[in-house]
């Protein structure tokens, strides 16, 4: 059984950020639930790269549009790379198997009638590429507010307007065709008011896909971009689509267009089209221009994915929108991953490697968990079915809950000292709560899977995780005597400041390294930008140059250093216990002889590192030009040892 679904194929005109890995993590669940049910899953990914502000971009970054589009498309594949997001076909619209895709799409729909050539003069919106009809020249875009442009061109024009009760008809026959139940009611109230005829080819844009002998008409880009969901699987017997997992923007191009199109062409419909809500940050739209905009690799390197997948799938409702702050995402880490989950698994293995040697004792466990794990169990799968994951994982918490209350109430440390009939009754608590953590990861596994996996390794599974099926969800399918695996801590406990900050810095260093990319200057922060001197350096403050020590140390002895024609091996008194071990590239200016007894200036509170298997406490101070030998700052007055400069 196959189940092809899809995330958008996401526009080029931004690198990727949190809002584009929230979809894309989210199909990476689906997919994972789909093969637990036991589907052929295939997921497709890709980036949707033609058109005019792409082409206004890439002039902007100084690039040609392919250029352009090359670097941010390798940006989103190592985007989900790095995430572990498992795509299996990634689609760019400027590859050549996709150009012929569009243009058999155009050619059934023309053959079909539903095409025709028409002129279209008035206002026009260059970022959203659509026309906007019974605008005045000047008049703002109804859909992004910014100022139209006075066009006038011919083109091809697609019969939407022929579609309005058949795509009515598909939505009552298919109820479950859009979802969530409020997209829904959107596209039928905007179907009900009747629809326009579309333009789907360009003369004002040159970065497209041709239309079939018409050198001078590009594709308008939904026409382009929604075919690559069939481009991606063509000749593979996987179209149509079970589901297109979007955003709410992009709802009406693929409930109302993308249907009408296929229709149009004969060819087979998607089954599903889901569209989730936004993730706002601290309840602000994300954007470009407020400077909040957060990207997923931070996250990744600090808290692991799963930390950022949980906080997603946990914290936004899905369907509706949702905020995410690093306060937030770090507690969610805390309270409900290293606390919960990790609590549970860490607790249960240590007592089974404790009181039983590591082998899991045979036992049918207690039938009153069993029973309450196997109905909420139940439930949460009905859950996952739905895309329903902040209510599935609310299921798995609670049974966690309840299997720590039974934990607790049994005492286990109490009869692990008592005799034979106390023993019986601990290998019932043992067995229950390791069946319990076997049924809880596999049933995350979907969303955790990478802590899932560990958690499923350290309870001694040989099998992959991946291999598990929903039928293997049931209780009593975890065999006594099974030897468990090394126990390690999965979710360690995050410091809320500490790893906030790393974060944001990372995700700092992150914009500038895209900048980089694409040959943009980081904007300066305009503070920094300031405080620099005329020699360029950066201004630092009284308190800033008071962290240096700088002391004044008499050289005791000096040595060469074998195998290297630069560095010399010091050891200078700085009024301490013992003289100070310092390595100093100045081999190349002076015999170590001539060293001896000489004072000079050293950096005393330098981390200690190691050159040539030698530690070097310390650096000695010494001033020269690029390319000249270094000469050792001192003194023309004597000034004892030990003295600080200041
Ligand atoms: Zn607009």
């Amino acid at each position: 059984m196959k189940y092809y679904l899809t995330t958008p194929i996401y526009y080029v005109n931004a690198a990727p950020h949190i809002g584009h890995a929230y979809t894309t993590i989210a199909a990476n669940t689906i997919k994972r639930w789909k093969r637990m049910q036991g589907y052929d899953v295939v997921l497709t990914s890709g980036t949707d790269e033609h058109g005019q502000k792409i082409e206004r971009a890439a002039a902007a970054a100084g690039k040609t549009p392919q250029q352009f589009t090359d670097i941010i498309s390798a940006e989103f594949q190592r985007q989900w790379e790095i995430l572990g997001l498992g795509i299996d076909r990634f689609q760019r619209t400027t590859a050549a198997n996709h150009a012929a895709q569009v243009q058999d799409l155009f050619r059934r729909c023309l053959d079909n009638g539903y095409i025709y050539k028409g002129s279209y003069s008035g206002q026009y919106c260059v970022f959203d590429e659509l026309y906007v009809n019974d605008a005045k020249a000047g008049d703002p875009c109804p859909e992004c507010g910014r100022p139209t442009e006075t066009v006038s061109e011919e083109n091809y024009y697609f019969k939407l307007s022929a579609f309005q009760q058949k795509l009515l008809d598909l939505y009552e026959k298919h109820p479950d065709f859009i979802c969530p139940e409020t997209r829904r009611n959107e596209v039928l109230a905007f179907v009900k008011q009747g629809l326009s005829d579309l333009s789907i080819s360009r003369t004002t844009i040159k970065w497209g896909i041709p239309v079939p002998n018409e050198d001078k008409h590009v594709f308008y880009v939904w026409f382009d971009a929604l075919t690559a969901y069939m481009s991606a699987v063509a000749g593979e017997n996987l179209w149509p689509a079970d589901l297109h997992l979007i955003g709410k923007e992009i709802v009406r191009f693929h409930a109302i267009y993308w249907p009408a199109f296929l229709m149009a062409a004969d060819l087979p419909l998607p089954k599903q089209i889901f569209a989730h809500g936004w993730l706002l940050f601290e309840n602000d739209k994300m954007s470009k221009s407020r400077g909040n905009i957060v990207r997923a690799t931070p996250i990744h390197t600090v808290l692991g994915t799963d930390a950022l997948r949980y906080f997603l799938m946990r914290e936004v409702v899905f369907g509706q929108d949702g905020s995410f702050s690093y306060d937030a995402l770090v507690g969610r880490y805390n309270s409900d991953l290293a606390n919960g989950l990790g609590n549970l698994a860490s607790r249960t293995l240590a007592m089974i490697h404790q009181y039983r040697n590591g082998v899991i004792p045979a036992c049918d466990g207690n039938q009153q968990i069993a029973q309450s794990v196997q109905e909420i169990t139940a439930i949460v799968m009905e859950c996952l079915d739905r895309f329903e994951f902040s209510k599935a994982l609310e299921g798995v918490w609670s049974v966690i809950g309840a299997v720590d209350k039974y934990i607790v109430e049994q005492a286990p440390w109490k009869l692990a000292k008592g005799g034979d009939p106390e023993a019986k009754r601990l290998d019932e608590v043992l067995y229950t709560a390791a069946e319990a953590l076997r049924i809880v990861t596999a049933t995350l596994a979907p969303m955790l899977p990478e802590s899932a996996a560990k958690i499923w390794a350290q309870l001694g599974f040989a099998t992959p995780l991946d291999a598990v099926k929903t039928a293997d969800l049931h209780w009593g399918h975890l065999q006594g005597g099974q030897k468990l695996g090394l126990a390690g801590a999965v979710f360690p406990r995050a410091d809320v400041k500490a790893s906030i900050e790393k974060m944001m810095e990372l995700e700092k260093s992150e914009v500038a390294r895209q900048m980089e990319l694409l040959g943009q200057k980081p904007q300066p922060d305009p503070v920094a930008a300031a405080a620099v001197t005329a020699s360029g350096s950066p201004v630092i403050t009284i308190d800033d140059f008071g962290k240096v020590d700088l002391r004044v140390g008499l050289v005791k002895d000096a040595a060469a250093v074998k195998g290297s024609d630069k560095l010399l091996h010091l050891h200078v008194d700085i009024g301490e216990a013992e003289p100070r071990s310092i390595m100093a590239g100045i081999a190349g200016a002076y015999k170590p002889e001539a060293l001896v007894g000489r004072k000079v200036v050293i950096v005393a509170n330098l981390a200690p590192r190691k050159l040539r298997g030698i530690e070097s406490q310390g650096m000695i101070v010494a001033a020269s030009r690029e390319g000249d030998v270094p000469v050792l700052a001192s003194f023309l007055e004597d000034v004892p040892v030990g003295a600080r400069l200041k």
